[in-house]
């Protein structure tokens, strides 16, 4: 058969039978809305059985398949050992959890399937849209730019790219880093997030050009540490060119005195970054604001919708200040994709322009229909509601015996750990790791872990809109049976 022939059998990836897809559309959208509504009824997590592991061991598929078996299958092994996020009782990481609306918005999104790298479309007015009310949300100029990305990894890239390229003293895009005259290197606390350190890596500037700095009893960036780098490194002949400010560390939820780092950004001509992936949002809530205070003052912002703003996974966003550096760090514009004055080539604003991809997924919808479906003041409460009920849980923490808070509890993290005089730090260390382990095993509950000052830390960082404070009473009490069940019969 040849091509001429073969165009007469021609196929397509189309429903043989729209109806049947529209059914089973249908039956999906009304399982996964009783998902969601029963969350709370089933357990936050399982392992996963060894006939699902095989499941996944399933060669290549040849031959098609029926949506409705393929469906079926979807909901015998994938479902029930979902990662648990959208349960009331997730509180390990920084992990949202989602809404339904959200998830309808993917579907249309998906259904719509625009590519929103540029052109001339509605759905890029909308992304335009979200980004100006990013802008307000967060006290940033009208006149600033964004981007919407994959999330506050992204974000921190994005605003650290245009960082290092507006201030590097040579064509950075032309010459790269190896033709510096300087060393460049940029500052921030030892508590920032590891995102920021794949950031130095990804640009070139090598992770030991971002100094660490350390921080106070607050887990807030040592600022007589940081002013006394910056003049060692001006000394040895390197350039400071950026500091990195912490709204929300992943730690403990500090943030740094970034009226003070605005002002030494000021004084020294550095760029100022804030990583906000989560507590950039502290600024939606009236009583919670004064902690982001100087946030406004940064050159960019780097924060996240699919955490504290609860939007399916994923979405972030980071702002510029300054549109045009924004544009410089990024355009690039090959013959096949220069704009045109009209059609689908034209549009004021290509995002391609504003970042790495070109290909883009329909982010902004999700986020559009959020905003318009709760409005911000409900955001607002929602936050300070999860930092009302971090204090609320470690209230409970300082009222127990068998329980030790281990950091401050400036937001919505609480960090604290089973513990009794019997035992060494060692020993408790070990001891909390099971009960963490056995909380998750057992289907309770899934906070996660960090080390604080060598202590093994049970970690709870609330950005969920399910959780009610008896779940922080479930909490508490199961530690505690843990605690006490293990010391009695260690692991
Ligand atoms: C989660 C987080 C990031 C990274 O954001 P992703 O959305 O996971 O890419 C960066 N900084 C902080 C403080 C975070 O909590």
């Amino acid at each position: 058969m040849d091509a001429i022939e073969r165009v007469t059998q021609e196929e397509n990836l189309d429903p043989q039978d729209w109806d049947g897809m529209r059914k089973l559309g249908h039956r999906m959208v009304d399982e996964m809305m009783t998902y969601l509504e029963t969350v709370r009824e089933r357990p936050i997590w399982q392992p996963m059985p060894d006939d699902v592991q095989q499941f996944f061991k399933e060669p290549l598929p040849q031959k098609p398949q029926a949506p409705e078996s393929i469906y079926e299958e979807f909901l015998k092994n994938v479902p029930p050992y979902n990662m648990g996020n959208v349960h009331p009782r997730f509180w390990g990481w920084v992990i949202g959890s989602g809404t339904p609306l959200g998830a309808l918005a993917d579907f249309l999104a998906a259904t719509m399937n625009p590519n929103m790298g540029g052109g001339n479309h509605a759905g890029n007015l909308m992304e335009g849209q979200v980004i100006n009310w990013s802008k307000e949300m967060l006290g940033f100029p009208k006149e600033a730019s964004g981007l919407l990305v994959s999330g506050g990894s992204m974000a921190n890239l994005v605003g650290l790219t245009v960082a290092r390229n507006a201030k590097a003293k040579f064509n950075i895009r032309e010459e790269g880093l190896q033709k510096a005259p300087h060393q460049m290197v940029f500052y921030s606390s030892n508590e920032t997030h590891s995102s920021n350190i794949k950031a130095a890596e990804l640009l070139g500037l090598g992770r030991e050009a971002l100094r660490l700095l350390p921080v106070n009893s607050e887990f807030e960036i040592n600022l007589d540490a940081l002013e006394e780098a910056i003049k060692r490194d001006k000394r040895s002949g390197h350039y400071p060119f950026c500091i990195i400010g912490n709204a929300g560390t992943v730690n403990t939820a500090a943030t740094d005195d970034l009226n003070r780092l605005a002002d030494i950004c000021e004084r020294e001509g550095l760029w100022f970054h804030v990583d906000g992936a989560f507590g950039a949002l502290a600024a939606l809530s009236p009583q919670l604001k004064k902690i982001v205070s100087g946030m406004e003052r940064a050159d960019s912002i780097a924060f996240d919708f699919h955490k504290w703003m609860y939007v399916p996974y994923e979405v972030g966003c980071a702002l510029v200040r300054d549109k045009k550096a924004h544009y410089d760090a990024f355009s690039y514009v090959p013959t096949y994709l220069a704009k045109h004055e009209r059609g689908v080539a034209a549009g004021p604003v290509w995002f391609s322009d504003y970042g790495i991809q070109l290909s883009r997924g329909f982010r902004a919808l999700k986020v559009w229909m959020s905003l318009k479906e709760h409005g911000i003041e409900k955001y607002g409460r929602l936050i300070q509601q999860n930092v009302d009920q971090a204090h609320y849980l470690a209230s409970l923490v300082r009222k127990e015996k068998g329980l030790e808070l281990l950091a401050p509890v400036p937001l919505n993290i609480v960090c604290f750990r089973y513990a009794s005089n019997k035992l060494s730090d060692q020993a408790l260390n070990k001891l909390n790791q099971e009960i963490l382990m056995r909380l998750h095993e057992e289907g309770i509950a899934v906070p996660s872990y960090t080390i604080i000052d060598k202590n093994y830390a049970i970690r709870v960082a609330i950005t969920n809109h399910r959780s009610e404070r008896s779940d922080f009473d479930l909490l508490v009490h199961e530690v505690l049976r843990l605690g006490k069940a293990l010391q009695e019969k260690p692991a």
